[in-house]
């Protein structure tokens, strides 16, 4: 039996990237897979090909996860055409890099939005459907800047750690409905969003990292697998890094 077989998941953000790779590994494990996206593009469209080629049903939702209404519209579809919800990712998320002095009001509440109020809205719409089942496992994409912090981003860096906090505060809010919460926290990752930074900076962050060589979307794709799965239904409330020792 797959690792996910039988399971139903929602993953935000994930027409590229890290969203993207763990899209396609749930539904090689499984699972059926629904994704969001800010809107229908070659992407998506390409992405739900893949998917359902693998034999599991798919769904693409154009939206924008920091809109409440519209979070709300998504839940109730997946309601209908579903029935239920089992595993939640909140992967989607931006970065808006500046030093505190040149970063703006517009920036600091654009990452805000995406990155955080997004998990508010993901968690607070499809939680009622996990708890009334008593089973479910959310996890949030947080990173190890929201551990260590990291100059140029003290506004994506404020909601990765935020990310955390609210991770521990509704894991012990919906324990005992054995609905679990965990975040995981990727280090360097090559993935569009570090690509914009260039091979200079990708140089830095290697000598930092024991393991010698960049993550990869798959690398954080089977992290999720596995807090999402049964292999770790004990597991609650924490913070797994995912870094290659970054964070050491
Ligand atoms: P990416 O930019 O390659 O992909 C992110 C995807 O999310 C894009 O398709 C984007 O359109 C979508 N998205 C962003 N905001 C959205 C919103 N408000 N509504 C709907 N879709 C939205 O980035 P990635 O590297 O794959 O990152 C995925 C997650 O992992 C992010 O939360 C990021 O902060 C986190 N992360 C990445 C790294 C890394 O090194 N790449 C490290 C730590 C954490």
């Amino acid at each position: 039996m797959k690792l996910l077989e039988n399971k139903i998941a929602l993953i935000t953000g994930a027409s590229r990237g890290i969203g993207r790779a763990t899209a396609l590994m749930f539904a090689e494990n499984g699972a059926d897979v629904i994704f969001t996206d800010f809107r229908e593009d070659e992407n998506s469209q390409s992405l739900v090909e893949e998917i359902k080629a693998k034999g599991v049903r798919c769904t693409f939702f154009a939206a924008d996860a920091s809109n409440h209404e519209r979070t709300l519209e998504i839940a109730k579809a997946v309601e209908a055409e579903y029935g239920r919800l089992d595993i939640l990712i909140n992967n989607a998320g931006i970065t808006r890099d500046n030093l505190l002095m040149r970063m703006s009001e517009a920036d600091w509440d654009l990452v805000m939005n995406c990155n955080l109020k997004s998990v508010f809205n993901y968690c607070k719409a499809f939680t009622p459907m996990m708890l009334k089942k008593r089973s479910g496992s959310i996890i949030n994409i947080s990173s190890i800047v929201g551990i260590n912090g990291n100059a140029g981003q003290c506004n994506y860096s404020s909601t990765k750690a935020g990310i955390i906090g609210f991770t521990r505060s509704l894991a012990k809010e919906i324990g005992s409905r054995s609905v679990r919460v965990n975040a995981v926290a990727p280090g360097f990752i090559e993935t569009p969003m570090t690509k914009q930074l260039g091979e200079a900076a990708l140089n830095e962050w290697l000598k930092a990292i024991p393991m010698r060589r960049p993550g990869q979307a798959d690398d954080i794709a089977r992290t999720c697998v596995y807090l999402a799965c049964d292999l770790s239904t004990y597991i609650t409330g924490q913070v797994l890094r995912c870094d290659g020792g970054l964070s050491l």
